[in-house]
């Protein structure tokens, strides 16, 4: 699911293994065979019996059984920090965009205008030489407004130009849009925590020698980043300590990941005079101008205590803090579209020591990532119209609606369930709005001007469409139809405020959804995937949404009780696995994945049930069609991971690692028990069995 508000900024400066360095191609060490651009997909078929180790004992380990050979096989390339199957097809996505991309960047003659767009943004972006000559000097007009504040006065408009021009969740604090928790057809402004360059505030907290080690690094990295800027050595010191102070101050104030997962912490509407009360020491008014908002007075803020501790910040600290901060997340931010120097520096902290990347990914990569990140639905309309045919929408349509038709027997039967709470679960499950590739109607991005020689300014003109298009839907009529996940992703998500689902073409294709395979591995995969979204609308988060999309509680206190109940089962099981060395799943944060991998794969095997009564008796490669549904669910999940990439992710995934998605799964099935002949007592076989939906 995806978060409710303040996903990362688009930018996506801080993601995981975020794409850094500008090295050339000539100076990269490569061993390996380059990579070229693909034309067509390589076909991965939807079961593979070469990514199993049949010498392991499926009742024993199922996911070794499913995923051995696949783990064997895979290796993380040195620009991951973790190889999946998933991220496998990510990547075929990422070189069939390529081919894309490099066509329409080479022959401009004959294109659409939304063409031009993806295309001269590539070949900016592909443009080394021009981007590695201009050094530091993009950035030269933000240091600039900085430097030139003369009093804390000067903060906010300076600060609403830097969102703006960064994205959402930047310096101090997060500004966006979002639909009002209680009244989901109204769009409302929404104040959020932010303002930290580490990926959460835990990193900030947590007292253990590792992150001790990893603040240590960041303080240096940090540093390295101000004398790139041309800050003296001693200078750069004192600044990065200053950062440091700063964001550990904010991180402390700032609710956890866990915390945030309840709706109900996140929703305090306010008017002007609550926001003004709330944070005396800024003035709002200059701030929203400056974004180009007037006469709001409807706001929600997400966390009242961050922006207390905000406001202490803003009195006690200098003028010459506030530049320093700024100055730091200015650079922070922009390093991967500057020169290599801020590449490089920016890729050894944030890929290499956080998540033990070893190498920087080619340019070519980069470069598609950030075509898709910020002309997404433009690249995704070429992707779309060569990649995911009427059929294959057609077909998984037709599935999505088993699906529901399962879950709408599965809540009828639930012996746990009242029958005015069945009532409104029954109404909300109909409600649901199914999206499944692409929108109805692509973005418009006429009024982005992209220009083949000036890469820097087509980001930032970019993300200045991107957040002057979000701000622009506050107290506009709620658009339905958008997505917020381009189509060639591999992924897919449900939005409790909108009650939507939402599967992108890239994650219906093979080896997750594959036309040339039988139904139990494509039910087992994609199917178990269609469940998993739709459970989310019935989550311990999810569920505290009605029909309409609004927070409100529409259980019986008995009927939560009992489901409260049954996700505890799950809490309490999934707090016992092992993530790397002495960290344990934080199940509190995984819980409404957990419960959404379980229920969907149930759901996933009442709809195949249905689907194929009567008619599934052939055997495959030795498996027969029951076995085949488990294999082809646990194979989207095989996975190899870098150490340090576990260790960030147990503080920042609200996912359990692929091992447990399929173990911990399939203990809770009695089906998986009879489709493998397991026997009572054997580690896949659980006497207290865990069932939600
Ligand atoms: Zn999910």
């Amino acid at each position: 699911m995806r978060k409710l508000f303040f996903l990362l900024s688009f930018l996506g400066m801080s993601c995981p293994g975020f794409p850094a360095s500008a090295q050339t191609p000539m100076a990269q060490p490569s061993p390996r065979p380059a990579e070229t651009p693909l034309t067509s997909f390589p076909y991965t078929p939807g079961l593979d019996p070469g990514a199993m180790d049949r010498s392991a004992d499926p009742c024993v380990d199922f996911y070794r059984f499913a995923c051995g050979g696949w783990i064997k096989n895979h290796p993380i390339p040195p620009d991951e920090s973790r190889w999946s199957v998933y991220g496998k097809l990510a990547r075929e996505n990422q070189r069939f965009l390529w081919g894309i991309l490099d066509g329409l960047a080479r022959s401009t003659a004959g294109r659409s205008a939304t063409q031009q767009k993806i295309g001269d943004y590539f070949a900016a972006c592909m443009d080394e030489a021009a981007v590695e000559k201009s050094g530091v000097r993009p950035l030269k007009r933000h240091l600039d407004r900085i430097n030139g504040m003369k009093a804390k006065r000067d903060l906010p408009a300076v600060l609403a130009r830097l969102h703006l021009a960064t994205g959402s969740s930047g310096p101090f604090f997060g500004f966006g849009s979002n639909q009002d928790l209680a009244d989901s057809t109204s769009v409302i402004a929404f104040a959020g925590s932010g303002g930290l360059g580490l990926p959460d505030r835990d990193f900030y907290t947590q007292d253990d020698g590792k992150s001790k080690e990893i603040r240590a690094r960041y303080v240096a990295h940090v540093g390295r980043m101000f004398e790139l800027l041309g800050d003296s050595s001693d200078a750069a010191k004192r600044e990065a300590a200053k950062v440091m102070e700063i964001e550990t101050a904010l991180a402390g104030a700032s609710l956890t990941r866990t915390q945030r997962r309840d709706p109900y912490k996140l929703f305090h509407k306010m008017d002007a005079g609550g926001l003004k009360t709330l944070t005396p020491g800024f003035d709002w008014g200059v701030y929203l101008k400056a974004a180009g908002l007037s006469r709001l007075n409807a706001f929600n803020v997400t966390e009242p205590e961050f922006y207390k501790e905000l406001d202490r910040q803003w009195r006690s600290l200098g003028l010459g803090d506030i530049k320093t901060y700024l100055r730091w997340h200015v650079v922070h931010v922009t390093a991967p579209f500057l020169s290599s120097a801020f590449v490089n520096e920016d890729f050894d902290f944030f890929a290499k020591t956080l998540y033990g990347v070893a190498e920087l990914r080619p340019r070519w990569k980069r470069c598609v990532t950030w075509v898709d990140a910020q002309l997404g639905e433009a690249l995704g309309e070429e992707y779309v119209s060569r990649a995911f045919s009427p059929e294959l929408k057609r077909r998984t349509l037709r599935m999505t609606k088993q699906i529901e038709q399962a879950m709408h027997d599965d809540i009828i039967g639930l012996e746990w369930m009242s029958a005015a709470t069945r009532q409104m679960a029954l109404e909300k499950l109909h409600a649901v709005v199914n999206k499944i590739g692409y929108p109805d109607k692509w973005r418009d991005y006429r009024s982005v001007d992209v220009r083949r020689d000036d890469f820097f300014g087509n980001v930032e003109r970019a993300s200045l469409f991107e957040s002057r298009r979000k701000l622009g839907k506050i107290g506009k009529p709620l658009d339905r139809g958008e997505w917020t996940m381009t189509p060639p992703t591999v992924n897919a998500y449900y939005n409790a405020q909108m009650n939507d689902i939402n599967f992108a073409a890239g994650v219906l294709q093979p080896p997750l959804y594959d036309p040339k395979m039988d139904d139990a591995p494509n039910y087992g995969n994609t199917g178990g995937t269609i469940g998993h979204e739709l459970t989310h609308g019935f989550d311990d988060e999810g569920r505290q949404f009605d029909a309409r999309g609004n927070l409100k509680d529409w259980w019986t206190e008995k009927d939560a009780r009992e489901f409260n109940d049954r996700a505890q089962c799950i809490v309490d099981q999934y707090a016992q696995y092992t993530i790397v060395d002495e960290i344990k799943i934080n199940s509190k944060l995984t819980e409404g994945e957990d419960i959404a991998d379980l229920g969907g794969l149930v759901l996933a095997w009442t709809a195949w049930q249905a689907e194929t009564a009567g008619a599934r008796t052939e055997s495959r490669d030795g498996f027969t069609p029951e076995q085949r549904f488990f294999v082809g669910y646990a194979q989207w999940a095989c996975e190899n991971n870098r150490p340090e990439d576990l260790r960030a992710r147990a503080l920042t995934d609200a996912h359990s690692p692929g091992k447990y998605r399929v173990n911990g799964l399939v203990v809770n099935m009695p089906e998986f028990e009879r489709a493998f002949s397991c026997r009572a007592g054997q580690p896949m076989v659980r006497e207290n069995r865990c069932r939600v939906w």
